[in-house]
């Protein structure tokens, strides 16, 4: 791919401060120094500098082997199956660092469709620079000259804001599909354009991400739609192809998804808890809605259990859910018929259970999109600030709900009793 390499550019001239750097990157790069490596900043961190971004992590390319690595920092390990790379500790805070790639694509294992599943072998930071996905992500940052070293255009894109593949842009989604996430996450993140033209490639980028691996996913998913632009980048991804290979069973128009992500994003900017497993169950809410109603209609008895744990595994054939955000979405679901019944004999007990928060907060959301809801919201709402006395007077105030039985009653089944 490139056999003449040409010569970088290398700019003293630039926006970046040497005092934003984090101390523990510059140690592990300084360390590599010290033992005759070649080793430099690289990635998201150069570029989030570049434009005025505080970096969420510092990335490391050097040319010592991850072994190389390891034996030099106590506190490290060697991850990852396709791409070998070190993490170095400092406490919680991880430093990523990776041996150059070489650049030969003969000397890496991939499947028939071209998807990298095997790269062990390392080449020159010229080399290295080409196999990074975007310009914008190629720039390396050199501590010693303070100088910024581009071999790709990615100072020149990230002027102009635009995130170019380098390199044909549907050879490097076949090597790794899910570089069209990272594409729009970027455009999201850093307001960048994305080149039009890729559109074309969503179909085919689609159906390959259904081949990657749902725990990878599920990371990129933690990534998109947890780091305080979600709602950007679901309004990107929505209007494609792209969003039912990562969601089969969400409707892309539901706009409920749209304004939790919106929500979302703003409790991250208030340094409000968020979690995963509110935003599983608002994707997926509208297709256990729909279970559940019509195996109501169908006159099934309704066991809200099972019908979530159906649209869930449905979802993990994709994305693999950790079980406990997967349960966190079932209970709000559960919760919710228990919020709009309001049926007396169960309100102190809805209002004591460990996901009534999260599940009040999304009848909120919903109540947006129904008005029937409305006022069922606003006494929930009221009802949590009131006192124990406070609290009986407005439950004995409720219609009482004894004398229908709801025709989803059932005999218990044997296997019921481990489900809660
Ligand atoms: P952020 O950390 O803000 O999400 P980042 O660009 O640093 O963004 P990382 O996943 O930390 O992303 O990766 C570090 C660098 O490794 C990237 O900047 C890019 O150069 C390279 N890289 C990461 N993932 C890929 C990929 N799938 N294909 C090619 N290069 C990649
Ligand atoms: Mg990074």
């Amino acid at each position: 791919m490139q056999q003449a390499v040409p010569d970088p550019i290398r700019i003293s001239d630039h926006a970046i401060n040497q005092d934003d750097l984090d101390r523990h990157a510059l140690e592990v790069v300084t360390t590599l120094h010290e033992n005759g490596y070649d080793a430099y900043l690289v990635g998201g961190c150069v570029r989030d500098l570049l434009c005025g971004e505080k970096p969420k992590d510092f990335d490391v390319a050097t040319d010592a082997t991850p072994e190389q690595v390891k034996e030099l920092f106590r506190r490290s390990r060697l991850v990852g199956r396709r791409f070998p790379i070190a993490h170095v500790r400092f406490g919680r805070h991880i430093i990523e660092v990776s041996t150059f790639r070489q650049g030969q694509l003969e000397n890496v294992e991939t499947t028939d469709q071209g998807l990298i599943l095997k790269d062990h072998v390392y080449g020159s930071i010229a080399e290295d620079a080409f196999r990074r996905d975007f310009t914008i992500n190629a720039l390396y940052y050199d501590i010693r000259e303070h100088e910024i070293i581009d071999y790709v255009g990615g100072l020149e894109h990230i002027a102009d804001k635009q995130i170019q593949f380098i390199g044909v842009p549907a050879e490097r989604l076949a090597e790794d599909p899910v570089r069209i996430l990272r594409a729009i996450r970027f455009a999201a993140k850093l307001d960048f354009q994305l080149d039009p033209t890729l559109a074309d490639l969503h179909e085919d980028t689609a159906e390959r991400l259904e081949e990657i691996p749902g725990a990878r996913l599920f990371d990129e998913f933690l990534k998109l739609f947890l780091s305080g632009y979600g709602g950007n980048v679901w309004a990107e991804l929505r209007e494609t192809p792209l969003a039912r290979s990562l969601f089969p069973s969400c409707n892309p128009d539901n706009d409920l998804v749209l304004a939790a992500m919106r929500n979302t994003d703003q409790r991250i900017a208030d340094d409000q808890p968020v979690t995963p497993g509110f935003l599983i169950a608002v994707l997926l809410w509208e297709d256990f809605e729909f279970r559940n109603k019509r195996d109501n209609e169908a006159g099934k008895p309704e066991i809200a259990y099972e019908v979530a744990m159906d649209t869930l595994a449905i979802q993990q054939q994709h994305i693999s859910v950790p079980r406990r955000f997967s349960i966190f979405a079932r209970e709000v679901w559960q919760l919710q018929s228990r919020l709009e019944e309001r049926n007396p004999r169960f309100i102190k007990r809805t209002l004591g259970h460990k996901r009534f928060r999260a599940a009040f907060d999304f009848l909120v959301l919903r109540a947006d999109y129904d008005n029937s809801l409305k006022s069922k919201a606003i006494w929930w709402e009221e009802i949590q600030e009131l006192d124990d006395q406070a609290q009986e007077k407005l439950i004995s105030e409720l219609p009482k709900k004894g004398g229908r039985r709801r025709n989803n009653r059932r005999k218990p089944r044997s296997n019921d009793f481990n489900q809660y």
